[in-house]
């Protein structure tokens, strides 16, 4: 497997990146986990995104799903399709909402929002906390994290190897006992532990770099990569608080790098 970052900005797109958005190739296969805002143009870069062989959504805060929008239009209105789009829908995981929430974002208005369904182009399955699927020739393990609305944290194993992405989410055991012995774990760390105004970030919401390394460590994951620093925060800040956490590898991601698992 290998790990193509499309976006990593938290919390919104930045002045470098687009919001969250990841594209993994298991063999011969493509998913997308997350397709927050301005992902899709990057993807365009590295497959045609008819190509996508599943959609995964970590939860539906707009930084993680809002250019599902833009796929839809994209699926929907191509005039020269490889394949006849609504026999070969694609598959779409995410949380119990996702099919509603997605056809109101692309409704003409509140009173139709309910009358565009996506599914003619997509195929909505739902996460649930422990649910395993084998999805794109992955084996996929999803476990419920903390976070003002329902988000996963994703497993996928392939050919003996083990890929992470936490999502959001707040300090859970959760998390720790998904990323157990994996070989990467994409994990997000939004801000500093402390901010430099000595500011205290909220719980129950994301996680700092030095929560990230911590839940690294207890997990003994053998490459941590820090994604989703919020845009007013500093990215070397919450690097160093990782580090020092975590005796293991430790990187930033950059979009547009792809990392192998
Ligand atoms: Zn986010
Ligand atoms: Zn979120």
């Amino acid at each position: 497997m290998d790990l193509t970052v499309l976006g990593c900005s938290g919390s919104g797109p930045g002045p470098n990146s687009p919001s969250s958005g990841y594209l993994v190739r298991i063999g011969d296969h493509a998913v997308a986990l997350d397709l927050g805002n301005g992902t899709l143009g990057p993807l365009h870069r590295h497959l045609s995104p008819f190509q996508l062989d599943a959609l995964l959504l970590s939860h539906l805060h707009p930084d993680h799903c809002s250019d599902v929008a833009s796929l839809v239009v994209y699926r929907r209105y191509h005039p020269r399709p490889p394949y006849p789009v609504t026999e070969h829908r694609l598959p779409v995981y995410g949380p119990g909402q996702t099919a509603v929430r997605l056809a109101a974002q692309s409704a003409a208005s509140v009173a139709e929002r309910e009358a565009d369904d996506l599914s003619d182009v997509l195929d909505f399955h739902v996460f649930t906390d422990g649910a395993n699927t084998e999805i794109a020739g992955a084996t996929v393990s999803v476990r419920q994290t903390v976070h003002p609305c329902e988000s996963y944290a994703m497993r996928l194993e392939h050919g003996g190897r083990t890929l992470v992405y936490s999502g959001d989410t707040g300090a859970c055991d959760a998390l720790v006992e998904l990323a157990a012995g994996a070989d990467v774990l994409l994990c997000e760390s939004t801000w500093p532990h402390v901010g430099p105004n000595g500011e205290i970030p909220p719980a129950g919401v994301h996680l700092s770099g030095r929560e990230a390394g911590e839940h690294a460590a207890a997990a003994g994951v053998g490459h941590l990569l820090l994604t989703h620093i919020a845009v007013w925060n500093d990215p070397a800040a919450v690097l160093a608080e990782a580090k020092a956490a975590f005796d293991g590898p430790v990187d930033l991601v950059s979009p547009g790098e792809t990392y192998q698992v």
